[in-house]
């Protein structure tokens, strides 16, 4: 059980709030090998739940799970240029296996690209082939110098979509349909509003040719790059010799795409959600969404209020019925334990609705419900408390957008601002700044030396500023492009 000491505020001390938040929820714990961590049932119940919604609306879009080796022959990771001088430097290495040293050493996946095409180049001949729609869940190993529970770990939890196709318009069409699925999910069941765009080259991904991402503003006006979705081109293809017989005759190497997102979104979801006193998570990814805490003094009452609360689990459960899968009800009957001190164990792991249950409210034929996001209390009639407590849910999910999409909105800046006053604003608070880009890597490696602030995407157009910016944030010329700027996770 969680012990009742007051998390340090937000306010105070943001990083240190974060770790607190996750450790004292017990989502995570930090694990005896340095930069790992073991995500706990609190945690991997969400996990679960995310994992759940994405790998219906990857399947509903034509794709197949299938799984591949975690180790990849050394070799593989040089065959494209870019790629592995992206990765080689953050790998882990086998040398040894049953005592003996390899021939090749094996690469711990960090990412899968390279075997994954390896296969596809043996199970395409032909365009008939095409489009290759494959999903893998799995874990991958990156050597990260500096680690944070979720948000960066050495070994982490993802998926990874990988697709070949014929045209370069089909890859380019499902590397921009994968980025609509991640922006659906996390607006829509993470409650995390997302600005969606291209990727500089600076920022791609080793080996695309296009990056495309999906960004959040975490509540410390940091941007968290949730998602991402690359058009890999031909370059993969070359690599492996993956190629196809067109359908006018002649090969042709295929075109691949590949999009990720990793466990790092619980990080992204307690860091959009979470107050002073710990989690919020939305309804639809909370292992918990109600739970009922029975108010008692007497042994007598006490039996009195377990048994009305078996009832209302009872309903509950035969409303779920009608539609399946709605609520998920946990009755808290654990004696000798203050309410308070229930309240506040359910309150830091997030649970969006309380039930509170008292001799009086049973007199009454009523329950009183606190929402979690907003702590508001209401009293509702047990004779519909079926409809009350998922139309509560379904407002909690809706409000915990909008809230989190107003305060991104409060902390971007779209008026023209001058270098200055952008350096101090990323000295102070931070947050997005809708900014022109000259299209030099150069300026973009100024500011970021400058301010730690990088252009986190070139936004899609309903992203964009009415009147675009004329000139470059940094150097004042013609600007080619609006960028979003901010400093990042
Ligand atoms: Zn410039």
């Amino acid at each position: 059980m969680a012990d009742d000491k007051k998390l340090t505020t937000r306010a105070a001390d943001f990083s240190a709030w974060y770790n607190e938040a996750v450790l004292r929820a017990e989502l995570a714990d930090y694990s005896p090998v340095r930069g790992c961590m073991v995500i706990r049932p609190n945690g991997y119940g969400i996990w679960e739940r995310m994992q759940r919604a994405l790998d219906d609306m990857f399947k509903a879009t034509g794709h197949k799970n299938a799984y591949f080796p975690l180790f990849i022959p050394e070799s593989f990771l040089h065959k494209e240029a870019q790629h592995v001088e992206g990765f080689a430097p953050e790998t882990a290495v086998v040398t040894h296996g049953g005592g003996k040293k390899l021939e090749e050493p094996l690469i711990v996946r960090p990412t899968s690209e390279t075997i994954i095409y390896s296969m596809f180049a043996k199970w395409v001949q032909s365009y008939r082939d095409l489009p290759l729609l494959i999903n893998q869940w799995a874990n991958v190993v990156r050597w990260e110098m500096r680690t944070r529970l979720f948000l960066r770990t050495l070994e982490f939890l993802w998926q990874e979509g990988h697709t070949a196709h014929a045209s370069h318009d089909e890859a380019e069409e499902e590397t921009r349909r994968m980025l609509g699925v991640y922006r659906d999910f996390m607006e829509g069941w993470m409650a995390m509003p997302v600005i969606t765009g291209q990727k500089t080259d600076a920022e791609k991904f080793a080996g695309a040719l296009r990056t495309y991402a999906c960004e959040a503003m975490m509540q410390d006006n940091k941007a968290l790059q949730a998602g991402t979705s690359h058009n890999l081109g031909q370059n993969f293809a070359k690599a492996f010799d993956l190629k196809f017989q067109a359908e006018h005759g002649g090969q042709e190497f295929a075109w691949n795409t590949s999009w990720g997102v990793s466990t790092r979104l619980v990080g992204g979801l307690v860091m959009t959600h979470g107050d002073d006193n710990g989690l919020r998570v939305p309804p639809l990814l909370a292992p918990i969404e109600l739970v009922i805490v029975p108010i008692y003094k007497t042994d007598d009452e006490r039996s009195r209020m377990l048994e009305a609360a078996e009832r209302i689990v009872q309903t509950l459960t035969e409303w779920e019925r009608r539609e399946p899968g709605r609520l998920r009800v946990h009755l808290d009957d654990r004696d000798g334990i203050k309410p308070g001190a229930k309240y506040y164990e359910w309150e830091l792991r997030g649970i969006p609705l309380r039930m509170e249950l008292g001799p009086r409210d049973l007199e009454k034929n009523q329950a009183v419900l606190v929402r979690r996001d907003t702590r508001e209390k209401k009293p509702v009639s047990l004779n519909t408390i079926g409809e009350d407590v998922a139309d509560l849910l379904m407002r909690i999910q809706e409000d915990m957008l909008i809230a989190a999409r107003e305060r991104r909105e409060q902390n971007s800046v779209r008026r023209p601002i001058s270098y200055d006053d952008f350096r101090a604003l990323m000295d102070g608070p931070g947050g997005f700044v809708y900014a022109g880009w000259c299209g030099s890597p150069e300026c973009e490696t100024k500011v970021k030396e400058d301010t730690k602030a990088t252009v986190r995407v070139l936004p899609d157009e309903e992203f964009r500023s009415a009147e675009p910016p004329a000139t470059c944030l940094r150097c004042g010329r013609p600007a080619i492009a609006e960028a979003v700027w901010a400093k990042a996770y």
